[in-house]
């Protein structure tokens, strides 16, 4: 469509970064841009209202600058998940493998109830790592995961396979 055309011709690539070999996807150039910023955020909100979220997760960092201006949009509450160790409340945590060793993401446990349908936000699936390790730990919470919803998937690396046991049937959107 028109709108997917906008948003990947505002995503830069960079080469050998932040290692060689890598294919950054860079997506500051459509931050900047006003009108291709409304359309991804218009597009997940979507996303979010037809889901039936009732809030939205977003993962740090860029998963914060596009999920919070998606909850406003879709009229919902917006959760913080972020690396170990920056949450000043009471946690709960998840551990997940990275390519050499290892990371760990935390959420604020209050933040999520029995009641709520999360929708999660990044701006890009790579192996989907973040992302499963972000479902583990909101249906840890207690709540229920709505779907996935990121600007772009990096096809090549798997992840949309790796994720659907995780998922259990609720959907992964890219825009
Ligand atoms: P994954 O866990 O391998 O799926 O990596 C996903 C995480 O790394 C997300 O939080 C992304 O923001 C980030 N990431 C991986 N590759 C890229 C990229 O090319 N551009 C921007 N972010 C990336």
């Amino acid at each position: 469509t028109d709108i997917q055309e906008l948003l990947l011709s505002r995503i830069r690539d960079v080469a050998d970064y932040p290692e060689p070999g890598v294919m950054f996807k860079d997506i500051t150039p459509l931050l900047a841009d006003p009108a291709a910023f409304t359309a991804l955020t218009d597009a997940l909100a979507e996303v979010a209202t037809n889901t039936g979220a009732t809030k939205v997760v977003g993962l740090e960092a860029r998963g914060f600058i596009l999920g919070a201006p998606v909850a406003v949009r879709a009229g919902l509450g917006f959760i913080p998940v972020r690396k170990a160790g920056k949450l000043p409340g009471a946690t709960l945590a998840q551990a997940y493998d990275l390519e050499y060793g290892s990371a760990e993401i935390e959420v604020h446990a209050e933040d999520l109830s029995a009641d709520d349908r999360i929708l999660i936000i990044d701006d890009v699936l790579a192996t989907g790592g973040t992302a499963e390790a972000s479902i583990r730990l909101i249906r840890r919470a207690g709540a229920e995961v709505a779907g996935l919803a990121v600007l772009m998937e990096l096809g090549f690396l798997g992840g949309r396979a790796r994720l659907e046991p995780a998922l259990k049937g609720a959907p992964l959107e890219a825009v």
